[in-house]
């Protein structure tokens, strides 16, 4: 099983992450990425994590 999280200080709102999530749990306020649904529902495909410019997002497996 994978979790994800979101550093909210880090992440710098470009939005790269959010479309490519093949599980739809992650979202964006219009500033912030942040985890929309469930994290545990994160497949661990690391799609949100290679695109981010910042590694503001962790993807652990629990
Ligand atoms: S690792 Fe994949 S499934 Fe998990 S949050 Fe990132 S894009 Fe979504
Ligand atoms: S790709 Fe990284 S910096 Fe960009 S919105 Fe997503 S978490 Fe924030």
């Amino acid at each position: 099983m994978f979790i994800v999280a979101i550093d909210e200080e880090i992440c710098t709102g470009c939005n790269e992450c959010t479309e490519g999530c093949p599980a739809r749990i992650l979202g964006f306020n219009g500033e912030k990425a942040f985890v929309s649904g469930d994290p545990t529902e994160c497949m661990g495909c690391e799609a949100c994590t290679s695109v981010c410019p910042s590694e503001a997002i962790s993807v652990t497996e629990v």
